[in-house]
């Protein structure tokens, strides 16, 4: 029976960043995948649903210049869009699998194994890999479970990934649909609601149980959204509860019951299912393996599963699915294993972004989180019709919000941009949130003109009361405040 230090069980994000992490403490590593290498990362999840949103993005903004210029717009064809994102997966793909492949015809050959195949936990010990019909069995010292997620299906919803899909059919569509339907208004939902609309061949439904979208983010982050949404034609069903969906002619009919007590049917060519993901563990070990699963998923410290040997990283956790995440707990139950963590495993200043219209990048608490967690502090808002880079990009639509700590020290407690380029600038205060670091580094520095970050830099400033804009001057474009007990007040210098 063949021996490994460590075996890994999924290619995907998590998986992946685990086996090369392990090859720095230059251990004997088996990775198995029974299907794609980079998983959800790559196909039907994380990169190709950007690809689209990308496309999306571009089209909508070449229809709105030839609107302006008055220039008829052409069709887009809904199959050259998809090859081009299937180039994009094969291509991200390829550069995994080419490298791995690498590594073992480099002097790493001894330590890296890669297998196709289904594994399964036989043992604390002992892996089966089933490929076919060929079967074997290998020893692992130590195992990472790395198998992800899937698209979590309601029974009572006509499901066949043709016409009522999930995220794993929708890009496999022959055409735009003329309408759909997106059951669940979180941010997979909301992503694909903004890249059919941007295309601007679909009408989309999208069914909102609360009175507002994207329930756990700050109010005028939302606005922005809906507004841009609206404005695309989208139809947001708000307090309504999905009561019946079903196929007819090849059509969807689906009821909605309104908190009123009112019912309405509407009929349309697709639906896409959103409703969130279901950790993939069923039958991955045998009885005589005593993980400990409970109803918030594989119970887990810090990575580390109930079995000692055995860890659980990335999605099959069910706390933050999103490859940054999975990367990092790949990567940290590596060091738990073979060596020390250099840092703890927190995930308060992970960096998010949400592929709306327009993009939404933030890091550490939300005003909502803040206010949940019944922490005082300072807020800042700058509006981007104050920065040159959005004035001469044409495009003023956005803010940036930076909430630091309530006292003098303004330990920064977290930022949210939205609009234009907003992923690439809150990657310093990102940054500075991990160092845990006041606010005072960003004042100083000098940014380049014009650019994003300046207006991030002029919130920092607003804060310190030496900001180039002085808010009591540009009331409702600027403003800086205390939050107290839930309490707004303006700061005075
Ligand atoms: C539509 C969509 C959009 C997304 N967008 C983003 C985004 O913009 N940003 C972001 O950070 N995240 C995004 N995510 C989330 C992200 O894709 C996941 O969090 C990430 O892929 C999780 O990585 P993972 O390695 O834990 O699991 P997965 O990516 O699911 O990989 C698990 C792998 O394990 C394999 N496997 C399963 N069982 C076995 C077995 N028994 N034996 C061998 N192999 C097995 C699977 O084939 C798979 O390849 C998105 C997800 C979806 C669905």
């Amino acid at each position: 029976m063949n021996k490994y230090d460590l075996v890994i069980v999924g290619g995907g994000p998590s998986g992946y960043a685990a086996a090369m992490r392990a090859l720095d403490f230059k251990k004997k590593i088996l990775l198995i995948e029974k299907n794609r290498v980079g998983g959800a990362g790559v196909t039907n999840g994380a990169l190709s649903s950007k690809t689209w949103w990308e496309i999306s993005r571009e089209v909508s903004a070449f229809r709105k210049s030839l609107k302006r210029y008055n220039i008829p717009t052409p069709t887009v064809s809904f199959k050259e869009i998809q090859e081009e994102v299937r180039q994009a997966i094969q291509g991200r793909k390829s550069m995994l699998e080419d490298h791995m492949n690498a590594l073992q015809n480099s002097n790493y050959s001894s330590l890296l194994e890669f297998k196709i195949g289904e594994a399964r936990l036989l043992t604390h010990n002992e892996v089966e890999i089933t490929h076919g019909a060929k079967t074997e069995v290998v020893w692992a010292e130590n195992i990472i479970l790395a198998t992800g997620s899937r698209p979590r299906y309601l029974p009572e919803l006509p499901i066949d990934e043709k016409i009522v899909m999930t995220s794993e059919g929708i890009e496999d569509m022959e055409d735009f649909p003329e309408s759909m339907v997106i059951v669940g208004a979180g941010v997979i939902g909301c992503e694909y609601a903004t890249i059919f609309s941007g295309f601007g061949r679909t009408k989309v439904h999208l069914i909102d149980k609360g009175d507002r979208i994207l329930p756990f983010e700050d109010a005028d982050v939302v606005r922005i959204i809906e507004r841009n949404m609206d404005n695309n034609g989208v139809l947001i069903h708000r307090n309504s509860r999905l009561v019946k969906m079903k196929i007819v002619n090849g059509r969807v009919e689906y009821e909605l019951e309104y908190t009123d007590g009112s019912r309405e049917i509407f009929n349309v060519e697709k639906a896409l299912v959103s409703v969130g993901r279901t950790p993939n563990y069923e039958d991955l070990w045998s009885d005589k393996v005593a993980i400990n699963v409970t109803t918030k998923g594989i119970e887990n410290y810090d990575t580390q599963t109930t079995v000692k040997n055995i860890y659980a990283v990335g999605d099959i956790t069910a706390d933050i699915s999103l490859v940054n995440v999975g990367e990092l707990e790949g990567r940290y139950a590596v060091e738990l294993i073979f060596g020390k963590p250099e840092r703890k495993l927190v995930y308060e200043n992970i960096s998010t972004i949400m592929f709306l219209s327009p993009e939404v990048a933030g890091v550490g608490l939300n005003e909502t989180r803040a206010k949940e967690l019944k922490i005082d502090y300072k807020v800042v808002t700058l509006d981007y019709s104050t920065i040159a880079r959005a004035i001469a990009k044409r495009n003023t639509q956005g803010f940036i919000k930076l909430l630091v700590t309530n006292d003098e020290k303004m330990k920064i407690l977290g930022m949210k941009v939205v609009g234009l380029h907003a992923s690439s600038a809150i990657q310093a205060v990102a940054v500075l949130i991990s160092m845990d670091k006041g606010i005072e580094e960003l004042a100083e520095c000098v940014h380049p003109h014009p650019s994003i970050t300046e207006g991030i830099q002029e919130c920092v400033r607003m804060l310190m009361g030496k900001s180039l804009f002085k808010p009591a001057a540009l009331v409702g474009k600027i403003s800086c405040k205390s939050c107290v007990g839930g309490e707004y007040e303006d700061i005075i210098f």
